[in-house]
């Protein structure tokens, strides 16, 4: 059984990044530029920001944060993003996840420019994903996606099968699993909370993508001897041997399918550190205009 050490491949496309972004630099060019929205005060969301900030002055970007009160109206929102809209100098634009409950969350992401998307959620994006065509990928699909191909594992041909059906995680990466790419054209079942025989079915996989959000629902007796297992999922459970007085685990039981996988995704340090290292390099491809060069949507 091999290990995919997420925390590793992220540094290595970290690194690639930065080396980028010194050619640019050494070549007159701005540094990609990532502008961060949060609206209020919940803890969690603003390490997710702080996170992503120092990931950005890690590689060389320019980051540059917005932050909102709870109180603030929709439309103060709308007008910070049509702001940095129209801003040149920024590349990406992420409005950190969840909103107050005043806030239309799905006005909010269709009101960022696609060419800004990097988190890729806009339905402009999600859409020509869907179809093929070049988009912003949402970090937690790509960051799989990269992880497959950068563990040289080969899904033509193979069975895979996707727990979880999520507009986050599930349904991309089993439209990213299917399409006529490698990684890619594998075939693929997605399972959800109304699939029935669901251990028939995943024990079947040659690769197993598991986004349940359920604490080690996956078991060894679900798993395929050999296969590849992709955990997503990230849990708290009380722990008297961390000082946190807690640990991470994952929708997958390691202990018992590590012993029956050929390559497994860890908790912590598996999916988890993609989604920053997926981030950074879609504000790369934005500040190069990659995916929507000037002709379009301009
Ligand atoms: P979600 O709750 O939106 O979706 C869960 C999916 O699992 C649903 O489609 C549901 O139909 C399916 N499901 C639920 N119970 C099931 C069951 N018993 N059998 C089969 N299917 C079942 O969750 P999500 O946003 O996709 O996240 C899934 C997990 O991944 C969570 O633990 C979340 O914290 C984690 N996550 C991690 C990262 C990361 O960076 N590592 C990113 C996003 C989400």
């Amino acid at each position: 059984m091999k290990i995919i050490d997420g925390k590793s491949i992220s540094n290595q496309i970290k690194s690639e990044i930065s080396a980028e972004v010194a050619k640019i630099i050494d070549n007159n060019g701005r540094a990609p530029h990532l502008a961060s929205i949060l609206v209020g005060e919940d803890p969690a969301s603003q390490t997710y920001v702080e996170n992503k900030a120092k990931a950005c002055k890690k590689v060389g970007f320019v980051s540059s944060k917005y932050n909102l009160s709870a109180k603030d109206s929709e439309n103060d929102l709308l007008e910070t993003i049509e702001f940095l809209n129209n801003d040149q100098n920024v590349d990406g634009i992420i409005v950190q996840l969840p909103l107050p409950e005043h806030i239309d969350e799905k006005k909010i992401i269709q009101a960022v420019k696609p060419e800004k998307d990097v988190d890729g959620f806009h339905p402009i994006n999600a859409g020509r994903m869907a179809i093929g065509l070049p988009a912003y990928i949402s970090a937690t699909p790509f960051g799989i996606m990269q992880l497959l191909q950068r563990s040289e594992i080969e899904t033509k041909g193979k069975n895979c099968v996707v727990i979880g059906r999520s507009n986050i995680v599930g349904r991309p990466v089993s439209i990213l699993m299917s399409q006529n790419a490698d990684p890619g054209n594998a075939t693929v079942t997605v399972c959800h909370s109304k699939t029935k025989n669901l251990q028939e079915i995943s024990s079947n996989a040659d690769i197993l993508i598991v986004a349940i959000g359920k604490p080690e629902l996956v078991n060894a007796d679900m798993v395929k001897q050999g296969a590849v297992v992709i955990d997503v999922g990230i849990h708290r459970k009380p722990s008297t041997e961390k000082k946190s007085g807690f640990k991470l685990i994952g929708d997958v039981k390691f202990d018992e399918v590590s012993k029956k996988a050929s390559y497994i995704t860890p908790v912590p340090g598996g999916v988890g550190p993609m989604t920053i290292a997926s981030l950074l390099i879609n504000t790369l491809k934005a500040s190069k205009k990659e995916i929507y060069p000037q002709t379009e949507h301009n």
